[in-house]
């Protein structure tokens, strides 16, 4: 509980993560009408209310940003569009440069040489970004799934052998006889716990490799219940 409010919309919801690492106050627009600061430990509530309180213009602008332009199925890769990533909405930047694409804050900044847009056609502009996109995406996922992998297997006391990403089109996730881990790397887009849930799936395939009452209770045990999940399932799909 805390007495967090922001006046200028009461409709965002103020969540508050205080990290021992944290050097300052952070505050970032996550879309479904959320905003997280980020406090190191022990910032007074006060001290958090007046940080809302100054940047609330900047709080409301990108808000409005996330709420008029909710995420598509078609891609257009297009400065403004907003793509699902890990429980977040982030805001595509087309620029003018060279090099891979960077992140700052909500925004994924994707640098295109002024001699593509040249030579353009809309298709080789937009199959340039989607490069980028993929290998950002992908990049981000191999480590993402590795560190979740690394979480449920130290739970579950088992052990992966080799952990890899692939382009599926219909599945997300397998699990080798061996004990190699095979993830669709669109898993990233999803909201978090969906994406936990592909990953403790797998993994609790090291330990049952089927679909047995028993494999089920070991999901259980990472905490995912197998109605609930499957229901939430049925409307993920790949992003890109
Ligand atoms: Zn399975």
């Amino acid at each position: 509980m805390n007495s967090l409010n922001f006046e200028p919309n009461p409709e965002i919801h103020i969540e508050v993560k205080y990290l021992k690492r944290a050097r300052r106050l952070t505050i970032r627009v996550l879309g479904s009408r959320t905003v997280r600061v980020t406090a190191p430990v022990r910032t007074k509530i006060s001290e958090i209310q007046n940080m809302l309180n100054v940047h609330s213009d900047w709080i409301l602008k990108k808000y409005k940003m996330i709420e008029d332009h909710p995420v598509q199925n078609k891609i257009k890769f297009i400065t403004g569009e907003v793509l699902p990533f890990y429980g977040e909405q982030l805001i595509l930047k087309i620029i003018d440069g060279k090099g891979s694409i960077t992140r700052f804050e909500n925004e994924l900044i994707v640098p295109v040489p002024p001699k593509i847009t040249a030579i353009d056609t809309d298709a080789i502009t937009e199959k340039y970004i989607q490069k980028l996109l993929i290998k950002w995406y992908q990049a981000e996922a191999l480590e993402k799934i590795k560190s979740r992998v690394q979480f449920f297997t130290e739970r579950l006391n088992v052990s992966a052998k080799k952990i890899s990403l692939k382009n599926y089109k219909s599945r997300w996730g397998a699990c080798s006889s061996k004990g190699d881990l095979i993830f669709n790397w669109q898993i990233v887009a999803f909201e978090k716990h969906l994406f936990d849930y592909v990953v403790a799936h797998e993994v609790c395939h090291l330990k049952e490799m089927n679909h047995s009452q028993k494999f089920y209770g070991w999901l259980q045990v990472l905490g995912f219940r197998k109605s609930e999940i499957h229901k939430q399932m049925k409307n993920v799909r790949n992003l890109f």
